[in-house]
């Protein structure tokens, strides 16, 4: 869906308007890509590495939640075995 008006970022007259951004305002194809670049920049620049001790916290709560959906499945898969064998 191509329409055609004015890019609310550099102002461009009668341009392919891409569709609208994260933000709502309607952007041309070329600054849609601009700003999703920048976006994916502001984010890696916010996060940073994890210490080990923090990684190992992550790895123990990915861990038990596993275990817990698991262990979820398992029950369903017992009850069915039982009630519909
Ligand atoms: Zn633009």
């Amino acid at each position: 869906m191509a329409v055609i008006g004015a890019c609310e970022r550099c102002g461009k007259q009668n341009c392919r308007i891409g569709g609208k951004n994260i933000f709502g305002k309607n952007l041309c194809t070329k600054c849609r890509i601009k700003g999703y670049i920048k976006l994916y920049i502001i984010t890696l620049q916010k996060t940073k590495k994890p210490d080990a001790e923090e990684f190992k916290t992550i790895v123990k709560v990915s861990g038990l939640g596993m275990v817990i959906i698991g262990l979820i499945g398992f029950i369903i898969t017992m009850i069915k075995q039982i009630l519909f064998p």
